[in-house]
């Protein structure tokens, strides 16, 4: 059965524990971040920071203002995009839900990135092209899902705004919640349908919009990494095939300097 956590904005506090928690239990570093004027911080999700939770001001109806705290990490997607969009294969779905990244396989494209309806997959811009740079996001804390436990971000919420369990149980608690309070409640349970279904469930008692989320059709986004497919796919091989040309230019420069000079080539036996 696929698992799937439910995040109940109402419930949120914005105490940030759910994204310390993340940082803690996967080892990420710190980063310097800059004041964007919100409580929000750092801006958006990097290839240090998997889980942000933001903050926005939004008018509660009575004249006055509200919290609306949002939650921005991977959506597990039932029909990922990311990985439609992947070439050779490095992003795939498990059947427990999770989707996750072979990071042996990636060939730092980046399709995934652009990809993916919620903007999610971060490329380690820090590290060179060839120094191994990698995707980086949530991974639904699968090491601690194999060890039967839930993920970090749910075991340390205080407030109760996120519960772990089974998919179809959990949709089945957010319609009851809705039922019961639907003066509370936005009638609505965010990622049960939109782009095909996701493992993040929301329910929120101001628009999902207001949350962060995408207004989104309840067809899978992955037309959306055909079309990367076929017009990225045509300009990266373009722009391999330029730099073969360019390297094969220099090679062959290179040659014919050498025949010319005896065979050494250098530039200081040429001046000899
Ligand atoms: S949210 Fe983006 S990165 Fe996560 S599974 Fe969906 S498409 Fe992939
Ligand atoms: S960058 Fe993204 S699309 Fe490209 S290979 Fe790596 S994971 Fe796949």
């Amino acid at each position: 059965m696929a698992k799937a956590i439910l995040f109940d904005a109402f419930k949120c506090t914005g105490c940030r524990g759910c994204q310390v928690a993340c940082k803690q239990w996967n080892d990420l570093p710190a980063e310097v971040t800059h004041n964007t004027g919100s409580y929000q911080n750092p801006p958006r999700v990097s290839e240090d920071t998997w889980l942000v939770m933001e903050f926005r001001e939004v008018e509660n109806g009575d004249g006055g203002l509200t919290w609306a705290f949002g939650r921005h990490a991977c959506m597990h997607c039932l029909h990922p995009a990311c990985v439609s969009a992947c070439p050779v294969g490095a992003l795939y779905k498990t059947d427990e839900g999770p989707v996750l990244y072979r990071d042996d396989r990636c060939i730092g494209c980046r399709y995934c990135m652009l990809a993916c309806p919620f903007e999610i997959p971060t490329f380690q811009w820090g590290a060179g092209l060839f120094e191994g740079a990698e995707i980086k996001k949530c991974t639904f804390c699968i090491d601690r899902l194999s060890d039967g436990r839930e993920p970090a971000c749910v075991h340390t919420c205080p407030s109760g705004a996120l519960m772990f369990g089974e998919r179809d149980e959990l949709i089945a608690v957010a319609e009851a919640r809705i039922a019961e309070h639907p003066e509370r409640y936005v009638n609505h349970v965010y990622g049960k349908d939109e782009a095909g279904g996701t493992s993040l469930l929301y329910i929120s008692h101001v628009p999902f919009e207001q949350l962060g989320l995408p207004k989104l059709g309840s067809a899978p986004v992955q037309e959306k990494a055909k079309d990367i497919m076929h017009i990225a796919t045509p300009v990266t091989l373009g722009a391999m095939l330029v730099g073969l040309s360019g390297i094969y230019w220099v090679v062959k420069r290179r040659q014919e300097m050498m025949g010319k000079n005896g065979g050494s080539g250098r530039q200081g036996d040429r001046e000899a």
